[in-house]
């Protein structure tokens, strides 16, 4: 049923026509959490063809300078630091397609898990709760954020060293440990986003500038601590496009969820389908 729908959506024409006249002057960042190297061998060519790929560093960059950006400018970004994003390393580079990747600090280079992809838990429940309920339930179901489990499913330390040098990709920040952040405490807010930026800095060695909102979910509280917290920008999940002067805390972002219908990654890139979900005020799903 979706896949028909984006079929005709597709071919109906209107994404062609948001392509070429809506997006053509704006930014598009998409979000991506852990894309496979089939579908993205796919979704890079598509995007390489119809696009201009341009990494976030530049759109920084030519808001702050005040430049031109080259018409249909499209950004990709990662959410969370899935270790299937080594898998992409290659095709970024053979296709040489820049794309940011946020980083749980709290999880990438461990064995945890993140709580929200735990076949054991209703994530989707989850989100609503406040975060110290959410803490309790998960544990009762025995998730505990800082075990250590077997097998692992953040990006490894060894990995991040190698993306970390690839001049395709840039690494930023994702909070520690990925909570709903308008569910936590002042405190907690606090320390998610402040020591993620150092943790990272501490044992990557990364230079962190930028934020992405987990879940999407942001209040004046977090856009202020944000900003605080010497972070320069950050992302939401709010549908929508991009231009120079969108306010730097509350960049837009289309989802295109790691799509493998090809479908699907056309219609979602064009922000057909963010409008669409704006009029039915359907609820995100994203992460
Ligand atoms: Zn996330």
């Amino acid at each position: 049923m979706h896949k028909l729908v984006f079929k005709i959506l597709r071919y109906s024409g209107l994404a062609l026509i948001f392509r070429e006249v809506f997006q053509r002057r704006k930014v598009t960042i998409l979000i991506m959490h852990d894309m496979t190297a089939d579908a993205a061998t796919k979704a890079f060519l598509f995007w390489k063809q119809h696009y201009n790929v341009i990494s976030l560093k530049d759109y920084l960059d030519a808001r702050q300078h005040k430049k031109e950006l080259p018409p249909k400018s499209l950004v990709l970004t990662f959410d969370d630091g899935h270790k299937g994003n080594f898998q992409l390393l290659t095709l970024i580079e053979s296709f040489r397609i820049p794309v940011t990747i946020f980083l749980c600090s709290g999880i990438v280079g461990t064995n945890r898990h993140f709580w929200f992809t735990e076949k054991t838990l209703n994530a989707e429940k989850l989100k609503y709760l406040p975060d110290d309920k959410r803490i309790r339930e998960m544990n009762k179901n025995n998730f505990f954020e800082d075990k250590e489990y077997p097998n692992r499913q953040a990006l490894s330390a060894e990995e991040i060293k190698v993306l970390k040098e690839s001049p395709f990709v840039e690494l930023e920040s994702h909070t520690r440990f990925h909570p709903i952040l308008t569910q936590c405490s002042d405190e907690k807010a606090f320390k998610e986003i402040n020591d993620s930026k150092k943790e990272l800095s501490e044992k990557f060695d990364l230079e962190i500038t930028g934020f992405a909102y987990p879940n999407g979910n942001y209040s004046d509280r977090e856009i202020l601590m944000v900003k605080k917290n010497g972070y320069e920008y950050a992302l939401t999940a709010d549908p929508g496009f991009n231009t120079l002067k969108t306010d730097p805390y509350l960049l837009k972002r289309l989802s295109v969820n790691d799509s493998e219908n090809f479908d699907e990654i056309v219609v979602k890139t064009s922000g057909l389908w963010g409008l669409l979900k704006k009029i039915f005020r359907k609820d995100n799903a994203y992460h």
